[in-house]
């Protein structure tokens, strides 16, 4: 593939000086909008910042207050809306919670920058018109089914709108369609690499090229084990629902990082514990402030995910910088295939029924190539004592309403009273056995 494809060539390479020219008159923008808020009105007002004026210079950015995920969930659902809702044309959520989610909404002119952030990230993988695109990511409120399918539509692929699961059909679909290019996270790409050998599909019945991969961590390992067994080309994706989703960083066909597009957002990486600002090549807490939105505007807003720019160029000839991979969260947030789940959802919900006692355990490993939640419960000593079908029927109903909340389905093992390891200080609730290889 040439070096020299771009979905909007000036764009991807613009200098960095009118890079920094563009960002400044964009957070301008920004400011404007997100003063039409009453959330940021106040926030801003305590920061002396009344009017898109007061921004001369990008470092006056360092001045406004950081955003937070419980900042937008307070804001639920309107509270950051910037314009009109007869301008609105779409909304979407973040992953997992069924509690109070955060909200974007989108504009029409919100929905075309969008896609076009999706399509440079397609472009940028060497994908191009004559692909046959099959999107395995959920289609609804997560934005991964519908950000890549709008991108893809761009760029001229053909578009399969498989949404997840179902891996027979999948595997049909890129047998009928001949796909060449797919989007999954990498815990199901492995798993269908897992059902072609199960299944004896030769690999050559496919056509598969590349795999845009992400929503969930993944080691350089991961990519690699991937390209092998399946034969393709994996490029690493990031996003999340609060800057879109899909489209943030995306990696290009040198395969070293992800290009994150800094005329749509400003990055800083800040330290995660004093949250000051931190150089290229250090690792930290991401932090967003967005440059195109309309209907949505955020000004750094904290993501959690610790990460660090690479420094340097990249030999594709874009000059947006290269995020590396993301190393972990500044905060407990577990992502499980793919979707997001608090541990406090879970202790919500089990300290919601009256059976149950005051120990728990959440625990996460690996059934084949996906991800496996089991919660561990003990019950109250009467509640324990009860028939075989009552207890059969208490840890359905445990599981039951613990999916309504998190949206996954868990496996639940209710235990006697005092049988749970009780972890001296600290209680120890979650424990993760994922191999981080
Ligand atoms: P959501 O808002 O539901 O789209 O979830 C976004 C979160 O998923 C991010 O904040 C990250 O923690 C995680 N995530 C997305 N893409 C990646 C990736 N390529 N590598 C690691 N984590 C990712
Ligand atoms: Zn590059």
């Amino acid at each position: 593939m040439a070096a020299s494809s771009y979905f909007n060539v000036s764009r991807e390479t613009i200098d960095r000086a009118s890079l920094e020219a563009l960002q400044l008159e964009r957070l301008r923008f920004t400011v404007g909008q997100a003063l039409k808020t009453s959330f940021y009105k106040r926030r801003l007002a305590r920061a002396g910042i009344d009017s898109p004026d007061k921004i001369r210079s990008l470092d006056d950015m360092l001045r406004i207050p950081f955003t937070t995920k419980d900042d937008l969930r307070e804001a639920y659902p309107q509270g950051l809306l910037a314009v009109p809702l007869d301008d609105v044309i779409r909304v979407h959520t973040s992953s997992g919670t069924t509690g109070t989610p955060t909200v974007i909404h989108h504009t029409r002119a919100d929905i075309v920058n969008w896609t076009e952030l999706v399509a440079r990230c397609i472009v940028a993988t060497g994908a191009h018109r004559g692909d046959v695109f099959q999107n395995m990511t959920t289609y609804g409120m997560f934005t991964g089914g519908l950000g890549l399918h709008y991108g893809a539509e761009a760029v001229g692929m053909m578009v399969i709108p498989a949404s997840s699961g179902n891996t027979l059909r999948q595997l049909k679909l890129m047998q009928d369609f001949r796909t060449t290019v797919v989007h999954a996270t990498p815990s199901y790409m492995l798993h269908i690499a897992g059902v072609l050998k199960q299944e004896g599909i030769d690999r050559a019945s496919l056509a598969l090229r590349k795999a845009f991969l992400g929503a969930e961590p993944y080691s350089e390992n991961t990519r690699l084990k991937i390209q092998q067994i399946m034969d393709m080309d994996v490029y690493n994706s990031y996003g999340l629902s609060e800057m879109n989703g899909p489209g943030v960083a995306f990696e290009c066909e040198h395969k070293n990082g992800m290009h994150v597009w800094e005329d749509a957002y400003i990055v800083e990486i800040v330290d995660r514990e004093n949250l000051s600002p931190l150089a290229d090549g250090d690792e930290g807490e991401i932090v967003f402030t967005t440059l195109q939105r309309e209907a949505t505007p955020l000004l750094r807003y904290r993501t959690r995910d610790l990460v660090s720019v690479i420094p340097g160029p990249c030999e594709c000839g874009r000059t947006h910088r290269r995020l590396g991979r993301i190393t972990g969260r500044s905060d407990d947030m577990l992502i499980i295939n793919g979707v997001n789940v608090f541990p406090s959802q879970v202790e919500t919900v089990l300290m919601g029924v009256k059976e149950v006692g005051t120990n728990y355990q959440i625990v996460i490993d690996k059934h084949g190539e996906l991800d496996k939640l089991t919660v561990d419960v003990e019950l109250y000593g009467k509640a324990f004592t009860g028939e075989l079908a009552s207890l059969e029927r208490l840890r359905d109903r445990i599981a039951e309403q613990l999916k309504a909340s998190i949206v996954i389905h868990p496996v639940v093992v209710l235990h006697e009273p005092g049988s749970l390891p009780v972890s001296e200080g600290k209680a120890r609730r979650v424990i993760d056995r994922r191999p981080k290889d």
